[in-house]
């Protein structure tokens, strides 16, 4: 069976072109499917029987099922674990906050980047998954949220994986989101979140995005950064820099650089200094989040005195901060903690 989700428009209506349907009928299969978020072919009022019972054959609308759903004890965050259709997993987050709803979504099953203070980087790399997977997962969570009479605002892709290490699948899932005749979430609403691949960030500057950059940066130093980042290792923090600043000048758009503070280990006021010094003139804002504990890691985040100590010296640079308080740390769902939990996926590798 294949899945819906991986279909492009275009190829919905060269399909449908085949089976000599008239060309109006992709537009309508598109809307049901992704603006009244339509879960079985048999509910499409406006089609003939006989082409429903062809693309219930044919297409899934569920490939993903949800094994696990937890939520925080504020009700404010809601971790869902999937199982994918081949018994590999993924876990999404809904995080609400006031009037915004974020879908926090993954990439990848499992993470090859093996940050050390990450409960998925511990968890290992399973296999990348297909844009139809990635663009799934918001399908799944607006569908619930439509229940309730919500509805979603923002999109992070900062669950599981490394979006630019999955560069197609996550680009076209972006097109997918953005897509006017269909979702249409505003790209200014949505987050990309990489550790900073040099040569797709640049690659991303061309496709004349609107979206957001994150760059997860965790480290003033090379030698910090190898520890706490290992497949950033052979990316000097000095290129990433240079990287990031081209894509500013191309795309006048800022970058936010996320910074994960571990207590002893990347919280000292020199460290401080050090990244102001790196960051120096550039468009760009610094979100410094404490360390969410896991089993995996010994470290512990800085008191709140000192977070914002170290914000308090990016500041005095000019580089605009803030200290971000996590969602859903409660029920492992924060940055960093996402891991899927219930049993073992197949390892594909
Ligand atoms: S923090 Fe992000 S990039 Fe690092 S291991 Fe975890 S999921 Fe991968």
């Amino acid at each position: 069976m294949n899945n819906f989700f991986d279909l492009r428009f275009e190829d919905l209506e060269d399909e449908l072109h085949g089976l000599s349907q008239p060309g109006f009928r992709a537009k309508q299969i598109w809307e049901g499917i992704y603006q009244q978020l339509l879960s079985s072919w048999q509910d499409f009022t406006n089609l003939p029987k006989d082409l429903c019972t062809f693309l219930e054959g044919r297409y899934s609308l569920e490939s993903l099922n949800v094994l696990d759903e937890t939520t925080a004890l504020d009700q404010q965050s809601t971790k869902y674990l999937f199982t994918l259709a081949d018994d590999n997993f993924v876990e999404s987050v809904i995080l609400r906050n006031n009037d915004r709803i974020t879908l926090c979504v993954s990439t990848q099953s499992g993470c090859p980047v093996g940050c050390v203070f990450c409960a998925t980087g511990n968890f290992g790399y399973y296999r990348d998954l297909t844009s139809g997977e990635i663009v799934e997962q918001v399908i799944l969570l607006s569908r619930l949220l439509n229940k309730e009479d919500e509805h979603i605002t923002n999109i992070v892709l900062m669950g599981m994986g490394e979006p630019f290490l999955n560069y197609d699948a996550t680009l076209e899932a972006i097109k997918r989101f953005n897509d006017n005749s269909g979702m249409n979430i505003g790209a200014r609403r949505i987050t990309i979140s990489t550790i900073g691949i040099p040569d797709k960030i640049l690659r991303f500057a061309q496709e004349g995005l609107q979206v957001n950059l994150a760059v997860s940066l965790h480290a003033p130093n090379d030698e910090l950064r190898r520890k706490l980042v290992p497949l950033a290792a052979k990316i000097k923090i000095t290129d990433l820099m240079e990287v990031c600043r081209q894509y500013i000048k191309i795309t006048n758009r800022r970058v936010t650089f996320e910074y994960v503070l571990i207590k002893g280990i990347n919280d000292q006021p020199q460290q401080a200094e050090q990244l102001a010094a790196l960051l120096n003139g550039m468009l760009c804002h610094v979100n410094l989040i404490g360390l969410n504990p896991t089993v995996h890691y010994p470290g512990q985040p800085p008191s709140n005195q000192a977070m914002n100590a170290f914000g308090h010296i990016l500041l005095s640079h000019r580089i605009p901060t803030s200290v971000r308080n996590s969602q859903g740390s409660d029920i492992q769902a924060a940055c960093g903690q996402l891991a899927g939990k219930v049993r073992k996926p197949n390892k594909v590798k």
